[in-house]
């Protein structure tokens, strides 16, 4: 799948989690937008909470930077309180959204389902979705993996048209490299995200899931990104823990472009 005809811009998302006040966040947008000004073939995208993304927008401004989001609701208004909709997400700068984050799932309750109908939403509200998925320990341990995986990935995009794929992204995040300081060897990497692009391949075609950029998130770091985005099959990655240091999460951004 290491195609020329193929060509994947990585991209490399901050998910800054619940870190981050309104005046840090913009301090960090601002330093990193100089910093990565250079950056070339990436596309560089952060993820602050809910609070700061009006002020992070404003703050990139016409940067290179994209805006993403760490969750979204998939209705467009009513009576859910606490939530927010795509439409509010696009209205303040948006791009991306992560959707089905390991967290999401082990603490709040985001199943396979509730994921693909966040999906559906953002792409119907011209957001790109970075769907994440991945085993936990319990399940690599158990020789699982794949069926883990296959699940997020098949009902994940479930119903999603071909002509959406494009805009999507997934995130293949391993829950036991997730800030653990573990990160996958950059074959485990390969192997998923191989994995993932055949799944692709069996639910759309090879040439759609030829273009679909496939993150790798899970403990990356400066010294780990460049073994990581040599492989074919890794187009970026999904930083939390090394994306809350603007010198740190500038200095991988720069290492993952693959030209
Ligand atoms: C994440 O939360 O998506 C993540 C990959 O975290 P970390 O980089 O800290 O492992």
């Amino acid at each position: 799948m290491g195609d020329d005809r193929y060509v994947r811009t990585p991209i490399v998302i901050a998910n800054w989690k619940l870190n981050k006040t309104v005046g840090e966040a913009i301090k960090f947008a601002s330093a990193l937008r100089d910093a990565v000004s250079d950056v070339g073939s990436v596309e560089i995208a952060v993820a602050p909470a809910f609070t700061a993304l009006s002020s992070v927008s404003s703050a990139l401004g016409e940067s290179i930077v994209h805006l993403a989001a760490q969750d979204v609701f998939w209705e467009d208004d009513g009576a859910f309180t606490g939530e927010i909709s795509p439409a509010m997400l696009k209205d303040v700068g948006c791009e991306y959204v992560i959707i089905g984050h390991s967290e999401r799932r082990q603490f709040f309750g985001e199943t396979n389902e509730s994921a693909n109908r966040k999906v559906k939403a953002v792409l119907s509200n011209d957001l790109k979705p970075i769907l994440c998925v991945g085993e936990n320990l319990e399940d690599r341990e158990a020789d699982r993996a794949e069926s883990v995986i296959e699940n997020h990935v098949r009902t994940g995009l479930a119903g999603i048209p071909s002509e959406m794929l494009p805009s999507t992204v997934i995130a293949y995040e391993p829950v036991w490299a997730i800030g653990t300081g573990v990160t996958a060897t950059p074959d485990q990497a390969q192997l998923a995200h191989q994995f993932i692009r055949s799944l692709l391949s069996e639910m759309y075609s090879v040439e759609l899931a030829a273009g679909v950029r496939i993150q790798y998130g899970g403990s990356v770091k400066p010294d780990n990104i460049s073994e990581l985005i040599t492989q074919p099959d890794v187009d970026g990655a999904l930083v939390g823990g090394a994306s809350l240091e603007v010198e740190t999460f500038a200095q991988i951004a720069i290492s993952a472009n693959k030209q």
